[in-house]
């Protein structure tokens, strides 16, 4: 039965920390509870609501992020239908800080879901440190070790940490869970985690973590039900966005990925050379004399695709470009994923399908396409029609390899391991 999406007249749980008022609490049967997801970048606040029937998976209901914090703050946001909900931009100091966008987006879902009621928050943390391999319930004692990672993600970390101090400022009622980007990589080998330093590195933390977990947290979860065949295989997935990294599957569980000690590690990226010798910053520091913060610079925000193509970090832009260095930075791209490829093949001892996801990896054909034609070594052979007509499949019937595009929901992971973990 098609569930309502706006209940006039009752009022939705304020974050603000108002009185919660839902006079059709008692019509149980007409309205969700709801789950909101958080993911607090450096300059962004993602976020989705998902409704939680009593039985069945959850449902999303809004999603929409606050972009261009401290530059340009835009709002945008969707309804489960795709339409539109809002999307409005602010002067640089109406909207600045993450904990400010958390109130405008609070008063997006009070307009909009008033008679639905948050009864948890999940949030994307990018870094769980090197025990915890499954998501966590904030408590004072969780949030004082999260503090500890800061320096191993000291972009990341602390807008994720303040993202969740706002909600326990404004609803110390809500519960709240963290879900980790490393977490899903914790099954690796310990071989697997090391880098070649002298040992007691190691045991400051300085090791291979891996991210974009939830994203293959995902993919994997949903193999048995749309490919089977592959479910219990050697998979490498590709997760190819702004940010993109692979990792290696083997029954659903990660045995390898590109990325390591940071996000910086593994394929080039938007902005990100992906990696690298570490000489060259050496290199930089002191023949270049560049300090500290411009290497950071230069690492995260000038390199990859834009620094590469001198054009844009966004491949669309670098698809539809005629110049010779778009076409470099492409070809580099896609250079990369499949050094990585062959890589994690042989992590694998073997390979029985190549799954494509996230912006690039969802949507370019053509991505898809040279990264086939390169893995044909593989026995990979590629469906061009499949592939660009939207298929799951995108490999020949006979093909030894299969590839596929699934598309990843690192938003929906969030909301099922906080469903979970507090028993909703
Ligand atoms: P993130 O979540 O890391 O910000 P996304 O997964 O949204 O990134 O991916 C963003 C990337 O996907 C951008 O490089 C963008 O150009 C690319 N992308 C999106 N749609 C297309 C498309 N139709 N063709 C090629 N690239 C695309």
């Amino acid at each position: 039965m098609p569930r309502k999406r706006q209940l006039a007249g009752a009022s939705f749980a304020d974050f603000n920390g108002a009185p919660s008022f839902t006079p059709y609490r008692n019509f149980a049967d007409v309205m969700d509870n709801t789950i909101l997801v958080l993911n607090a970048g450096s300059s962004s606040l993602k976020f989705s609501v998902f409704a939680v029937p009593k039985t069945g998976d959850l449902r999303v209901m809004a999603l929409g992020q606050i972009e261009g914090l401290g530059t340009a703050p835009h709002l945008k946001a969707k309804d489960g239908d795709g339409c539109v909900l809002a999307d409005v931009r602010w002067n640089t100091s109406e909207v600045s800080t993450h904990v400010q966008a958390l109130d405008e987006i609070a008063a997006l879902l009070r307009s909009r879901f008033s008679g639905q009621e948050m009864i948890a928050v999940g949030h994307r943390v990018v870094h769980g440190g090197p025990d915890h391999s499954a998501p966590l319930r904030i408590t004072p004692q969780a949030m004082a070790t999260l503090q500890t990672f800061v320096p191993l993600a000291p972009l990341h970390q602390p807008h994720n940490l303040a993202a969740i101090r706002a909600l326990q400022e404004a609803r110390p009622d809500l519960p709240q869970v963290a879900c980790f980007d490393t977490a899903f990589h914790r099954a690796q080998d310990t071989v697997a985690q090391f880098y070649g330093l002298p040992h007691e590195y190691y045991e400051r933390g300085v090791r291979r973590y891996g991210f974009h977990g939830l994203s293959y947290e995902y993919i994997a979860a949903t193999l048995p039900a749309v490919a089977p065949e592959i479910a219990a295989g050697r998979v490498v997935i590709a997760h190819l966005g702004s940010g993109a990294s692979m990792c290696a599957i083997h029954k659903g569980q990660s045995v390898g990925s590109s990325m390591g000690f940071t996000a910086l590690d593994g394929l080039m990226m938007g902005t990100r050379p992906g990696n690298m010798d570490p000489g060259i910053v050496l290199y930089l520091l002191q023949q270049e004399g560049l300090s500290a913060k411009q290497i950071e610079d230069l690492l995260y925000k000038r390199s990859g695709l834009l620094g590469l193509s001198g054009i844009s970090n966004d491949m669309r832009a670098l698809q539809n470009s005629d110049s010779p260095r778009a076409r470099l930075a492409i070809d580099h791209f896609v250079y990369r994923i499949n050094r990585e490829l062959g890589a994690l093949a042989a992590v694998l001892g073997g390979l029985d399908a190549l799954v494509f996801t996230a912006g690039i990896g969802e949507n370019s054909a053509l991505i898809r396409q040279m990264v086939c034609e390169q893995a044909h070594w593989l026995g990979l052979d590629l469906d061009k029609t499949a592939n660009e007509n939207g298929a799951a499949r995108i490999s020949g019937a006979d093909s030894k390899v299969s590839a596929w595009v699934l598309p990843t929901n690192e938003e929906l992971m969030i909301a099922r391991h906080t469903r979970t973990v507090l028993g909703l």
